[in-house]
């Protein structure tokens, strides 16, 4: 009987991915019979990257991070006979985040829970896997899925941080383990979904956490023994011990109150970008850590170097400039988001610069030697700022949007961003920037106390005045509003040159190439192809998931592929609930999906789902009870299972578990039983009457939704 319950909720756990339990990192040996050389990446092949163009040697191609490809024999005349020349499924069914990397013939890509995968980039063959056996209760520890964004490669190693804070190289010939350092403390809540870059032979990793009470830093590790070379952390600590980095007496001054007891924020998760030309680094500088100012810096002050670009030296990780674009963020604006770097010709002046496009909604473009501004233009509608006073070089901000009392509006764009980490594009032949716009604003209401509490997400936010209201027009009115854009942006006169409305927002990262293509997928399920000039949509590929990565194009045997991971997560489907599954439900199929002209394999059909039916015990609870479930849900529980217990199609839907008629409730909320998928025990949170709440609520919300469903049928 017992046995018979778990294997029940076992199914509805099919989404669920596998993970290992057992021995930390191992590494599987495929009888190939293929020679893998090992990769030969070094300093000189990267900064060369564009004699190589056949190749895709680092995140964006290019330390430049462009993700622009000078290959044109795929292009706007003869796109139309892209064909699947190959596919591989994955053994995991979570968000794929990851672009790959292509040297000498060989794609390596990280895939969930930080595998590593290395295969023959025309055929698709296996040459070895890597598993670096994540323990799984340390999903509790992710803001965001357990996604990964890409490895790195080195003189004969692959690189990939974990996403419990590991830092491994594997022999890129083998996939053996040839070192791993521990880049975290494990007392608190970190996490590395990041790809690392190398530079000067020295591996370049920050790490996420910055919802759960952590401090940000970057560090470098020397590529050849995994040994620390610096450190550079973006928030100050205790002003008590003595500052790490002499900058960091004078950011100090920009907080108020023990922020060091909250963590501060500021984590770098995702950009770190290398300028051979000026030999600087550029990091991109997440939000505040709580999201509240009030229980972070309760006096005011900037809070730096929190959601800024800060310039870094590589050798030594000496400060050189930042560039705060949210100073005393609220709103979670990281400033993580794609850092490219090129010249453009402005004023009649040749100007070295970055363009960026973080989550605030501003476009920025900034000088690279100076770390100063030259323009800054919202590329979407945004209601927290009207706009840069470029004299100051801050935002113009709006009263409205600190935490407005009752029954203000969402502010735009909400903690999703404006743009987020899917990687943007810039056509150096169009001289246009390519980036997945997400129109998305949430309501901000501040707590009125704050204690960080264990196994939750700790933002200072009311999360339950945030939630979906039930009503049918309010909340038909928000699912409107919420949609996405592949956005083509002049950076020069800072405007629109053309977009593409999507009635989904979480779509792909984008890639550009001198074919006049613009490659990227979408949340609706396909990967398409518009000219880079014009946006006329010149090609679709039914991918049968949500797309989220950035695609690569690279030669093999003469012939031109474009590559693309599938797969549907990410903290978009995870955490919003209705909004994610605005427009239907997309499924999770981890792939990665490979093409070239006149290409011949076809993917196979979707397999038939039988659709769930809801059918949860009786209403016995009391309101007060259901209430008291609500707001425990939304603290602890929303940010996987879906604001107001709504699935986004990655994890189970909680209103259809059969855990909610019986005891085995219990075993999963507090014993721990689904730990092995990565569903950790509570009980260091929740009381028993707790989760009994809990489920309270989500059986109140399992009727609500049936008595929803035969409104609109009358209708
Ligand atoms: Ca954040």
């Amino acid at each position: 009987m017992g046995r018979r319950r778990i294997s029940s909720i076992a199914a509805l756990l099919a989404l669920v991915a596998a993970c290992g339990c057992g021995k930390r990192g191992t590494q599987t040996s495929k009888e190939t019979g293929e020679n893998v050389k090992p990769a030969d990446v070094d300093a000189a092949r990267i900064v060369n990257a564009d004699r190589d163009p056949g190749d895709w040697l680092t995140y964006g191609r290019t330390y430049s991070e462009q993700r622009f490809s000078p290959l044109k024999q795929i292009n706007d005349g003869n796109v139309g006979q892209l064909k699947l020349a190959w596919y591989s499924d994955l053994d995991t069914h979570r968000g794929q985040e990851a672009t790959p990397i292509v040297v000498d013939g060989v794609m390596y890509f990280s895939t969930a829970w930080s595998k590593v995968i290395a295969m023959n980039a025309a055929t698709g063959k296996r040459l070895w896997e890597y598993d670096p056996k994540v323990p799984p209760e340390w999903a509790i520890n992710l803001c965001c899925d357990v996604v990964n964004r890409g490895v790195a490669m080195w003189k004969g190693k692959v690189f990939v941080g974990t996403l419990d804070g590991r830092l491994v190289a594997l022999d890129s010939a083998t996939g053996k383990p040839v070192w791993e350092t521990l880049t975290i403390d494990p007392k608190y809540r970190y996490s590395i979904t990041g790809a690392p870059r190398v530079v000067k032979g020295m591996v370049i990793i920050g790490n996420g956490g910055a919802e759960l009470n952590v401090r940000g830093y970057v560090s470098a590790y020397d590529a050849e023994t995994g040994k620390l070379v610096w450190r550079f952390y973006t928030v100050p600590g205790d002003p008590a011990k003595p500052f790490e980095n002499p900058i960091l007496k004078m950011a100090a001054k920009t907080w108020t109150g023990e922020w060091w007891k909250v963590g501060g924020g500021g984590t770098v998760w995702d950009s770190i970008v290398y300028d051979p030309d000026l030999d600087q680094l550029y990091i991109g500088v997440g939000n505040g850590d709580s999201w509240n100012p009030k229980f972070r810096s309760p006096h005011g002050g900037d809070n730096l170097f929190i959601s800024s670009i800060v310039a870094l030296k590589p050798e030594t990780g000496k400060f050189v400039w930042y560039y705060q674009e949210t100073p005393r963020d609220q709103w979670d604006y990281d400033s993580d988001q794609s850092i490219l770097l090129t010249t453009l010709k402005i004023g009649g002046q040749e100007r070295k610069v970055i363009l960026h496009a973080p989550k605030n909604g501003i476009f920025y473009v900034i000088d690279r030697v100076t770390g100063k501004p030259i323009s800054a233009k919202p590329f979407t509608a945004i209601n927290w700022a009207t706009g840069v006073d470029m004299k100051a070089g801050r935002p113009i901000f709006t009263s409205f949007a600190r935490y407005p009392a009752s029954n203000a509006k969402p502010v735009t764009p909400g903690p999703l961003g404006a743009h987020s980490w899917q990687p943007m594009s810039y056509s150096p032949r169009t001289g246009l920037v390519y980036i997945p716009v997400i129109e998305a604003g949430f309501l901000y209401r501040g707590l009125k106390d704050f204690e960080p509490k264990k196994l939750a997400f700790n933002t200072g936010i009311n999360m339950v005045a945030a939630e979906m209201p039930q009503n049918p027009a309010i909340k038909q009115a928000i699912l409107n509003s919420v949609h996405g854009e592949l956005l083509a942006w002049d950076p020069v006169n800072q405007k629109p040159a053309w977009k593409i409305e999507r009635p989904r927002p979480w779509n792909g990262g984008v890639l550009s190439t001198a074919g006049n293509l613009v490659f990227e997928g979408t949340a609706a399920g396909n990967f398409e192809a518009y000219r880079a000039d014009n946006g006329t949509k010149l090609w679709s590929f039914n991918a049968q998931t949500g797309v989220m990565a950035g695609p690569v194009t690279y030669m093999a045997n003469g012939e031109q592929y474009v590559a693309v991971l599938a797969g549907w997560g990410g903290v978009f489907p995870l955490a919003t609930g209705a909004v994610a599954i605005k427009g239907g439900e997309v499924r999770n199929i981890s792939r990665m999906l490979v093409f070239k002209m006149g290409g011949t394999a076809s993917l196979p059909p979707v397999p038939k789902a039988e659709p769930p039916v809801l059918n949860p015990p009786p209403m016995t609870a009391s309101k007060a009870t259901v209430s008291k479930g609500q707001q425990l849900y939304q603290t602890y529980c929303s940010t996987c299972h879906g604001d107001a217990v709504v699935s986004g199609g990655v994890l189970p839907d909680l209103r259809y578990s059969s855990a909610l008629a019986n005891d085995e409730w219990f075993n999963v909320v507090l014993r721990g039983l689904l730990e092995p998928h990565g569903m950790v025990s509570f009980s260091k949170a929740l009381s028993h009457d707790d989760a009994a709440a809990i489920r309270a609520y989500v059986i109140f919300r399992a009727h609500q939704t049936i008595e929803q469903e035969k409104a609109s049928a009358k209708k």
